[in-house]
């Protein structure tokens, strides 16, 4: 037997974690909240390529064979969170949703869609990835798995029926193109997505190409102004307490801030390259992982181009050098 997967947060709200999402690397899976509180249910992300089938079993057990219908909601188009969908699709006709930006994400199904996230690039790929870009796609292919597209993912508008949840959908940009959240006032609950990383000292998740710091910055402020009791984040354990929810807001706050000073300051070095600068941030204690690091400093770099304390040169086809 293996244990339980499902954590009930409150009322009908449920944490769907399998022993399975917890594997380490690229296979490790988003957490998948289901809501079992109205006449449909409501999973909010279907989890990455490991924890697929078990995830099928849990819902299978919910709906006991009363045949309510099923809508699968996406925070954002990532493979950790969205690889269950077409099982949901194919095993319950569940309808798949997400943000109009996220919708071709979902659709493709895809463990990174380079050529989407490419016009947000400020340096060659290869400088953030350290591998061609084939290479990297491949790589990801086969520590995954076999991913298939899917079609028919609806746009989750305002009149999105999710409402009879408690659950309304909020914007929470930075993370990933269309990211969203969702809120349920009477319980004072905010589903997240991937907008702060409880495992890594709250950090602010700006690890996909198109990362938004500016973006990042206006959500973790409107969680402050919902100030809710409970944050259910997309990755780690639940935050819970008013207090903790606010003090792990301020943590992430000030790791953009801090992290975007050590960036100037490092700049100031005048470093020869992306690797370089990334090597000089590890030993100021920027973390962790180098490509992830890597996506991190570049997300600060393109908000300081954009707002033009920092430029950069092409000196070569893979290298780009940043300057004060
Ligand atoms: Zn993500």
């Amino acid at each position: 037997m293996s244990e339980n997967p499902l954590t009930e947060i409150s009322n009908g709200i449920l944490l769907f974690v399998p022993p399975s999402a917890r594997i380490a690397g690229w296979r490790r899976s988003g957490n998948v909240i289901i809501l079992n509180n109205s006449d449909a249910l409501y999973i909010i992300d279907s989890g990455g390529p490991s924890v697929r089938n078990q995830l099928v079993m849990s819902v299978n057990n919910l709906l006991s064979n009363n045949g309510r219908p099923v809508h699968c909601i996406q925070t954002h188009g990532h493979i950790d969170h969205m690889a269950g969908a077409r099982e949901l699709q194919k095993n319950f006709n569940a309808e798949i949703w997400a943000s109009e930006e996220a919708i071709p994400f979902v659709e493709s199904q895809a463990p990174l869609e380079i050529e989407m996230e490419r016009e947000s690039l400020i340096v060659a790929f290869r400088e953030l990835f350290t591998a061609p870009s084939w290479f990297v796609k491949a790589a990801i292919w086969v520590a995954l798995g076999r991913t298939h597209p899917i079609s028919s993912v609806k746009l989750l508008d305002k009149s999105s029926n999710i409402k009879e949840t408690g659950f309304h959908p909020v914007e929470l940009p930075g993370h990933h193109q269309g990211h969203i959240g969702f809120y349920n006032e009477d319980e004072s609950i905010l589903i997240i997505g991937d907008l702060i990383d409880p495992r890594h000292k709250m950090k602010p998740i700006l690890t996909a190409p198109s990362s938004d710091f500016v973006g990042m910055k206006s959500s973790l402020e409107k969680v402050i102004q919902i100030a809710p009791e409970i944050l259910l984040p997309g990755h780690g354990e639940p935050i819970i307490g008013e207090e903790a929810v606010h003090s792990a807001i301020l943590k992430a706050q000030e790791t953009m801030e801090v992290s975007q000073n050590k960036v100037i300051e490092v700049l100031e070095s005048k470093p020869s390259s992306l690797p370089e600068l990334s090597n000089l941030l590890v030993r100021m204690g920027l973390g962790p992982g180098d490509v992830f690091r890597r996506m991190f400093i570049h997300s600060i770099l393109r908000y300081l181009v954009r707002i033009g304390k920092v430029s950069k040169q092409q000196s070569s086809r893979r290298k780009t050098i940043f300057s004060i």
